[in-house]
């Protein structure tokens, strides 16, 4: 790519990607040792997914959201960390010592040069579909919560959420400070009535017992019952989702009104970044994802690269904190030997803890394999090409039977999103018993048109 026209470049010591919990906690430690640190974020404000922040008139009648987001940013920016937000990061080489870079607004080509790099690039939602998943109205429980906590905006008045995990629960809960109404909460699994062994892993991380405590107590008190080992079969309405139909846990299924439908099955780690740079992979805990081998600190075997956040495993906003501290004080270790005074046993050792509890979390809401074989052939799988569960299954039968020769049969994957939505399920279509996952390729996200008219050129 040496060939890619830049309009801006930039030197630094460290680059960190993402300005969630990890890439904020990885970028005040370096600059506190003495290193110049860019970070660089597409959305236009820090914080990530844990701290977003809200518009000024909003945060004025409403109050700060996450308080201690908002300390942390100006942490960030007062120990000199030089913040390019509203910047995506769309492919890399040389080790990710070489960013290449598009101002989201204007499409304007950048180019970051660092001694090491921390890609703290977070997860995605995950989605399961279900005939009528891509009815107007069928949201992420994310986008349900972004309007609810971010703009007071409740995705509907009769709101049903379903899916699986613990990130139903403070959806739910900002959905009625929002003035929502709630007609179901449907989860897939027990998780409210855990086996002994669970309990006992739980009680060990007692603030994030008490978190989940908060949150049933205030569902109770506005009569909203977690109906648990139950799940949405379909949705129905022609311009806007009108009716679900929910099997209980009995077996039985019975219809309910609703204006908005949230469903979602936890979270994916963002790995494109580190796969493009040729970070060996591996399965995680529940064998659906890829992740990046790291070592306890973040560092991968791509020399000054560091993966910290969702993007190593899907461990909450706490373990991303701790982890992007670590991958700080490994490079200061490297790039400024005697500025990392801390000692990490700690920070790993909570990283161990705070990971135990994650692992605590897959047993409780697993995704059992029938949540993906049982979707109907008629159902649109990916949504940028319009190519649906009968097809991709026609494919594998007809011997297309692995993930590449899946999207190369039916184009599933190809689109926009290059297989970030639907990559896991053809992949469980195509019956491999390991994750895997599409090739990692630039642009990693998909770019403003901007960036590649006017006399721009990527080649
Ligand atoms: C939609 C959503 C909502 C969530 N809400 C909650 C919640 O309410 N409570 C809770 O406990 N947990 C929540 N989580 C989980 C929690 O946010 C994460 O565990 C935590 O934020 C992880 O921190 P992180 O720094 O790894 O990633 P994130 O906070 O996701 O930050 C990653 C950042 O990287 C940026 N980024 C990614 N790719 C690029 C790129 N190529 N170029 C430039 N920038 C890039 C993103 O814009 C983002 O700001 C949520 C997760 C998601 C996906």
């Amino acid at each position: 790519m040496a060939d890619v026209m830049t309009e801006s470049e930039t030197e630094t010591d460290v680059a960190v990607v993402g300005g969630g919990p990890a890439g904020l906690h990885a970028a005040l430690v370096l600059a506190r040792g003495g290193l110049s640190v860019t970070l660089i974020d597409e959305s236009d404000t820090l914080g990530g997914q844990y701290y977003k922040r809200r518009a000024e008139q909003l945060a004025v009648a409403f109050g700060d959201f996450r308080p201690r987001g908002t300390e942390l940013i100006r942490e960030v920016r007062d120990a000199g960390v030089v913040c390019r937000t509203g910047t995506l990061v769309w492919g890399a080489e040389d080790g990710g010592r070489t960013l290449f870079t598009s101002d989201v607004r204007t499409g304007a080509l950048g180019r970051v040069r660092a001694r090491a790099t921390v890609a703290a690039t977070g997860a995605y939602e995950r989605s399961l579909p279900f005939p009528g998943w891509t009815l107007p109205g069928v949201v992420t429980p994310g986008l349900a919560l972004h309007l609810a906590t971010m703009d007071r905006v409740p995705v509907g008045s009769r709101v049903v959420l379903a899916g699986t995990g613990p990130f139903l629960l403070p959806v739910a809960c900002a959905l009625l400070e929002a003035g929502a109404g709630i007609e179901a909460l449907v989860e897939l699994n027990h998780p409210y009535r855990p086996r002994p062994s669970a309990v006992a892993g739980a009680l060990r991380q007692p603030a994030r017992l008490a978190e989940a405590a908060r949150y049933l107590l205030t569902l109770a008190r506005h009569g909203v019952r977690v109906e648990q080992g139950a799940r949405v079969l379909a949705a129905y309405g022609d311009t806007q989702v009108t009716a679900v139909d929910i099997a209980g846990a009995d077996g039985g299924v019975r219809r309910v009104e609703t204006d908005a439908l949230c469903v979602g099955f936890g979270f994916r780690p963002s790995t494109e970044l580190p796969r493009l740079l040729g970070c060996p992979t591996r399965p995680d805990r529940t064998g659906t994802e890829q992740l990046p081998v790291v070592d306890a600190d973040g560092a991968t075997s791509v020399d000054g690269l560091y993966v910290a956040g969702d993007g190593a495993g899907i461990a909450g906003v706490h373990a991303a904190g701790v982890r992007g501290q670590l991958a700080a004080h490994a490079i200061l270790r490297r790039l400024a030997p005697g500025r990392s005074p801390v000692r990490v046993a700690g920070l790993r050792r909570r990283a161990r803890a705070l990971d135990r509890f994650a692992a605590l979390a897959d047993r409780l809401y697993p995704l059992p394999a029938e949540a993906v074989a049982d979707i109907p052939d008629a159902t649109q799988v990916c949504r940028c090409e319009g190519v649906t569960a009968g097809e991709i299954r026609q494919a594998v039968a007809t011997g297309w039977n692995d993930l590449h020769g899946a999207k190369a049969a039916t184009r599933a994957g190809m689109g926009p999103c290059q297989g970030r939505e639907c990559g896991h399920i053809v992949a469980a279509l195509a019956r491999r018993d390991e994750a895997e996952g599409f090739a990692a390729r630039m642009p990693i996200r998909p770019l403003p048109m901007a960036a590649t008219v006017e006399g721009q050129e990527v080649r």
